[in-house]
């Protein structure tokens, strides 16, 4: 197959794009135009939770679409309370609201804090965020988020996002004060470099908010669904929130989202919250499909054993060639290097004959890994074979 360069130059350029085009994937491997494989240790961002084309999510999908594709989001279908049956069930949350994407769930988590603070708080609206926190694309979501730019890219920004530090319970309480409604975090900060937060951090935040009448909003787009080892992440903390997202892992793979809430937080009256494709039955089957692979016997054993494996095989890379270390949670993790030469050897991987791998430095310093929880013993192995064989070659 010829690569279509006038397709690509239709498409807007919104990041810088390798001149290949993927057509096949198949659990941790990806196939493109030239018939060359990659090992995939991004999986979409931590999208893909049971590897490319999981066969129950596709036949769930394929017999969804054959009966029924969209009732419209004003009527009931099987599919979309299954899944919000099934959340409800697995977790400390009583109301769910799907959405398309994580920004669009966390959207819905800042309107439904401030629709709280309108009801409850003489109007508080202000939610306290992270610096390096990531919460999305969106307007509201990119003036949550602490990227470093984000506040004068698209000015004005939305208004009430004031940054504390992660694990720095006193930067937190400095910013309380009679408007603040919420304060909204990922338990473990995924584009901000894979760092969890500390259980004491998310039991002070916890107490914070009880102190002084808040709400805690987990952000577990990528750290729910089984990523970091527990099939949420709030639940290494003991803490219950009052709100979380999901997302990316939820689909694995197609466009689903959801917001979670206790019931004392569920305020959105009707006309409030709402969206044309929002609990779609296609894509609501798939996130059945994802949750019954989550929760079955054994299978959150299965991945915390690869994580074990992974943390274990990147910390004897780290001995090896005077790294920094390793860190993370679950299938959640990053390997700091002692040097900025995380995209060479992201560009090398991909590079590589004749089976490529693909990673991820979200920043130059960490590679960061995020492979499909039902990752076999052996994919993984071959992986760290792989970057030993990569740092040795980038690094000569
Ligand atoms: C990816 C991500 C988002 C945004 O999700 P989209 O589906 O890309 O809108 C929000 N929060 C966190 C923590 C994420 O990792």
């Amino acid at each position: 197959m010829q690569f279509d360069q006038v397709g690509a130059d239709a498409l807007m350029e919104i990041t810088s794009r390798p001149d290949l085009v993927f057509v096949r994937g198949q659990g941790s491997w990806l196939e493109d135009h030239n018939g060359k494989r990659y090992l995939d240790m991004i999986q979409g961002w931590a999208v893909n939770a049971l590897g490319h084309s999981p066969k129950n999510v596709v036949e769930a999908m394929c017999k969804q679409a054959s009966e029924l594709m969209n009732p419209s989001p004003a009527f009931y279908n099987a599919p979309m309370m299954e899944l919000a049956k099934l959340i409800t069930q697995h977790s400390c949350f009583d109301r769910v609201f799907f959405a398309n994407s994580g920004g669009e769930a966390n959207e819905g988590a800042i309107k439904l804090a401030r629709k709280w603070g309108q009801l409850h708080r003489q109007g508080a609206y202000k939610i306290i965020t992270f610096e390096h926190s990531f919460h999305g694309r969106t307007l509201a979501t990119m003036s949550a988020s602490g990227k470093a730019g984000w506040d004068t890219i698209f000015a004005p920004q939305v208004d009430g996002f004031p940054k504390a530090k992660l694990n720095d319970i006193d930067s937190v309480r400095a910013l309380v004060d009679e408007k603040t409604v919420a304060i909204m975090l990922e338990p473990v900060q995924g584009e901000g470099g894979v760092i969890p937060a500390d259980p004491a951090f998310m039991q002070a935040l916890r107490q914070t908010c009880d102190e002084f009448g808040l709400l805690l909003i987990v952000d577990e787009v990528q750290s729910g669904m089984g990523r970091t080892g527990k099939l949420f992440a709030y639940q290494h903390s003991g803490v219950e929130p009052d709100i979380m997202t999901l997302g990316k892992g939820i689909g694995a793979g197609v466009p689903l989202a959801a917001l979670c809430a206790k019931e004392s937080v569920s305020c959105f009256e009707h006309g409030d919250q709402g969206g044309t494709y929002n609990g779609n039955p296609v894509v609501t089957a798939a996130g059945v499909a994802v949750m019954q692979t989550l929760t079955a016997d054994g299978f959150m054993q299965s991945v915390n054993e690869r994580a074990q494996q992974l943390s274990e095989g990147l910390l004897a890379l780290s001995a090896k060639w005077g790294l920094k270390g390793e860190r993370g949670q679950g299938l959640l993790r990053a390997l700091i290097l002692d040097r900025d030469d995380g995209p060479a050897l992201v560009e090398a991987a991909r590079n590589r004959n004749p089976e490529g791998m693909l990673l991820n430095s979200p920043r130059p310093h960490l590679l960061r890994f995020m492979p499909a929880l039902n990752i076999s013993k052996e994919d993984l192995d071959q992986a760290l074979q792989i970057l030993d064989a990569l740092i040795a070659q980038v690094r000569s």
